[in-house]
């Protein structure tokens, strides 16, 4: 990255700790002079000796990552002293508690639905209304049948007051 131009100008690292930037600077492929306060975050909070040794512990393949994560956790740290990063992932942690909670309840409306459509023509969940449809078929057929055909009007459906001050379809 910018080991080419490490001959040039000094590493963001070797400038700040004031000290020659030399071929095969541990620093100078991941702190390059253009963003200095990657560094310097990562020093504030880690320690430049700290950094060294952990970048000589890990795989060279592995030292961009490790890096970066140091940088993010050092500014993290710099930005919110008291809880660093562990806001962040909090946050997250709770956004993902929260997400699961409306999935999970989404599920279970949507295998509700699915039920209900299949059991929609029989019962279902407006199974009151069901009921209700049953009922008026009954009582108009058992009116028939004892002869209350005549009457009409609003004396011909008692059952519709019952039902609505029974508050049957009111429960769902
Ligand atoms: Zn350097």
């Amino acid at each position: 990255m910018a080991s080419s131009s490490c001959y040039n100008s000094p590493c963001a690292a070797c400038k700040f700790l004031r000290r020659k930037c030399l071929p095969g600077c541990i620093f100078a492929p991941h702190f390059p002079p253009e963003e200095p306060h990657k560094f310097a975050n990562v020093h504030k909070i880690f320690g430049a000796s700290n950094v060294t040794k952990l970048l000589n512990e890990v795989l060279p393949h592995q030292r961009e990552d490790a890096v970066n994560t140091l940088a993010y956790e050092a500014e993290a740290r710099v930005r919110d002293p008291v809880y660093g990063c562990v806001s962040a992932i909090t946050f997250l942690q709770r956004q993902v508690e929260r997400l699961e909670k409306e999935l999970d309840s989404a599920k279970a409306d949507l295998m509700r639905y699915a039920s209900n459509d299949m059991s929609q023509p029989l019962i279902g969940t407006h199974h009151h209304e069901g009921e209700n449809i049953g009922s008026t078929l009954h009582n108009m057929a058992m009116s028939r049948r004892m002869g209350y055909d005549h009457h009409g009007g609003g004396s011909y459906f008692p059952w519709n007051d019952q039902n609505n001050s029974g508050g049957g379809g009111g429960n769902i």
